[in-house]
């Protein structure tokens, strides 16, 4: 793997793909520079060489040019992380662009405008990717959140550069860590899966069946295993048509001598809300009128024990519905026992769609060994893809 520790940029020019999707109040200012904050190690390693910069990234989903998703929004945060003067340039090809490169000097930084503004970013256009390329001498890659996407920036582009690409340090970290839990991890390995459905994470269970001795499965998963095994569930979410796949999981799981462990208890509810009546049921007799929105203090210290025998753990959606506060706690409970196994000396990587907002909400995030910044790209790598961006730096 060739990371950006491998060049010495002195004279050079790198051109980094980061992911500055950062979200913006009405006022254009960022709300969050916890990207910005993630790029930081690379651009500085970089600028210690003695090389200069030129970032480029996406803000948003904007059709065509639109002043609202311009990146000139982020300069001033961008500058005040980085603790140097970004320079901005309106545009990302052409001419314009071309002389702010040729001007820029050893220590200094170039932002480009936002990639989106051109749908030959997304198309992954070569010609597009082509004059993006003129932009540096050496392209880095560390944007994790969109390595999923065979997009021109993240993905095209690094073919013109032939030896000359490398992952930037925080995607190689995030290449690092999911090595570390799906390929060269300790056992035993835990993965612990919640959310909603079963059919999003589907592909998930199955490809990570080969790689874990133990599976939670938690969320509103929880529902469609329960029936298929002949339990009431009353009003919980639950997908009948993905029953006999439940079934064939429950088997398969079994073949490959992995436990899977599903909540024995639930918090159940009269009404999906904060206010509503609860009562804590087993979670095969949940009474007609109810649903369960959480698990119960049984499965929790069920949880906690498998946790806490785990030497690696993979961590993947809430185990409730996290948002309201009454069926917080199983989520709690969860981060506090992967918390304390974490000091104990486990590795825990937590990441893939919602889970990184549930573990930044209630303040867990500082306390796994590591937190993805990329929710699709991390789902697909644990459904067993390679990705787009990660394989055209490799190849
Ligand atoms: P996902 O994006 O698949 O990880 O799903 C996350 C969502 O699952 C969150 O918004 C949770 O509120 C929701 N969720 C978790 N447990 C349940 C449950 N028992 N019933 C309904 N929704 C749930």
């Amino acid at each position: 793997m060739k990371t950006i520790q491998d060049f010495n940029f002195k004279n050079k020019k790198a051109l980094i793909r980061v992911d500055f999707n950062v979200p913006l109040n009405n006022n254009f200012e960022v709300t969050d520079a916890t990207r910005i904050e993630a790029a930081k190690p690379s651009i500085k390693k970089i600028l210690e060489d003695g090389g200069s910069v030129v970032l480029m990234s996406h803000l948003g989903r904007p059709k065509g040019v639109e002043a609202a998703y311009s990146l000139k929004h982020i300069v001033e945060k961008v500058t005040e992380v980085l603790g140097v003067q970004v320079k901005f340039v309106a545009d990302c090809v052409g001419e314009k662009v071309t002389e702010s490169v040729n001007n820029l000097q050893n220590g200094e930084i170039l932002l480009l405008e936002n990639l989106r503004f051109y749908e030959e970013e997304t198309a992954g256009n070569e010609e597009f990717s082509k004059l993006l390329a003129n932009n540096g001498d050496i392209y880095v890659n560390d944007a994790f959140g969109t390595a999923h996407r065979a997009h021109a920036s993240t993905t095209i582009v690094a073919k013109y550069f032939s030896e000359h690409k490398c992952f930037g340090s925080l995607l190689a970290k995030e290449i690092e860590s999911i090595d570390k839990v799906l390929n060269n991890s300790e056992k035993p390995v835990l993965a612990i899966l919640g959310g909603a459905k079963v059919s999003s994470k589907i592909t998930v269970i199955e490809n990570i069946l080969d790689k874990v001795d133990h599976l939670i499965i938690g969320g509103g998963m929880t529902f469609t295993f329960i029936k298929a095994q002949g339990g009431s569930v009353g009003n919980s979410i639950c997908e009948d048509d993905k029953m006999e796949l439940a079934l064939e999981i429950l088997e398969k799981a079994a073949a490959k001598n992995v436990q899977i462990h599903l909540p024995v208890d639930v918090l159940a509810a009269d009404d999906f809300s904060n206010d509503a009546n609860t009562q804590v049921v087993d979670v095969t007799q949940i009474p007609d009128g109810w649903q369960g929105l959480d698990a119960g203090p049984a499965s929790q210290r069920i949880f906690d024990e498998v946790v806490n025998s785990s030497k690696t753990i993979l961590w993947n959606g809430p185990l409730g519905v996290f948002e309201l506060e009454t069926f917080s706690k199983g989520t709690i409970a969860l981060g506090n026992s992967i918390d304390r196994a974490t000091q104990n000396g486990a590795f825990s990587l937590v990441g893939g769609g919602d889970s990184v907002a549930a573990v930044k909400q209630f303040g867990f995030a500082d306390k796994v060994s590591y937190v993805s910044t990329g929710g699709g790209a991390m789902l697909e790598t644990l459904e067993g893809k390679t990705l787009p961006g990660i394989n055209a730096i490799r190849s």
